[in-house]
């Protein structure tokens, strides 16, 4: 390792993105616990070891990203929902270690936190089946009081990291055309109420392009499925979905 990467670690230690933990060396064969996906370090590089041993990898319906056992394009939970998006790729449950993760990248100015995140997920990406189709990569937008609120959009931070790792260009197409309330505390009916017709694809795309949507977490899954009928609208041939949770 040249010296300066030494100089540079010891300025600036990676700290964990959950508990802020400095990230201490992982025990001897520990990258075994995880999935295969992420062999290569990028777990290392966002999550201290505890952490990591805390996270609940999804391996998920191939349709919405519930967890199943044998993961197929459909599931029980998919099944009579008629999403617009076609597929879902997860990270992990939202337990406690990814909580932490979404809630500093999020609430507590976390901006620092989509380099590490976009290349977790970009890796967990890469094994995708469909991956190697997709020719544009979509944020899903904030609200504009939210944005100015917090901002920053952190599905848009996402979305760039995820671009870079992945060398696919990134475009800001969507438009919130409908101020909604947030979704949290409303019911699976509510939220698909409150995020109806909430988007807008303000650019034309190419036809039967893949476009694959970024966001932070995926719940009711109504804010995806909107987001996905906009971009089909404006000429996107499949959509895709990759959240850091569910
Ligand atoms: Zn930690
Ligand atoms: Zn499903």
């Amino acid at each position: 390792m040249p010296l300066w990467h030494s100089l540079l670690d010891l300025l600036f230690p990676l700290r964990c993105a959950s508990c802020r933990e400095q990230i201490a060396p992982y025990p001897a064969g520990g990258e075994n616990d995880f999935p295969y996906w992420a062999a290569g370090g990028e777990i290392e590089n966002t999550f201290c070891w505890p952490c990591a041993s805390g996270i609940s990898w999804i391996e998920g319906c191939l349709r919405c990203g519930t967890p199943v056992e044998n993961p197929a394009p459909g599931c029980f939970w998919c099944e009579k929902k008629q999403f617009a998006f076609d597929d879902c790729c997860v990270l992990g449950s939202y337990n406690e270690a990814v909580r932490g993760a979404v809630h500093r990248f999020k609430y507590r100015r976390g901006e620092h936190l989509a380099k590490p995140l976009g290349r977790l997920l970009a890796a967990r990406l890469s094994s995708m089946p469909w991956i190697g189709s997709v020719n544009l990569v979509v944020p899903v937008p904030l609200c504009r009081k939210r944005h100015s609120q917090r901002g920053y959009n952190q599905a848009a931070l996402l979305a760039s990291a995820v671009g870079r790792a992945l060398d696919l260009p990134v475009r800001e197409c969507l438009q919130r055309i409908k101020e909604t309330q947030s979704q949290t505390g409303l019911s699976r009916g509510m939220r698909a109420e409150n995020m109806r017709d909430a988007f807008r694809c303000q650019n034309e795309l190419a036809l039967d392009s893949h476009v694959l949507i970024l966001d932070d977490v995926l719940t009711s899954g109504a804010t995806a499925h909107e987001a996905s009928r906009a971009l089909k609208k404006g000429g996107a041939g499949r959509v895709s979905v990759a959240v850091i949770a569910r």
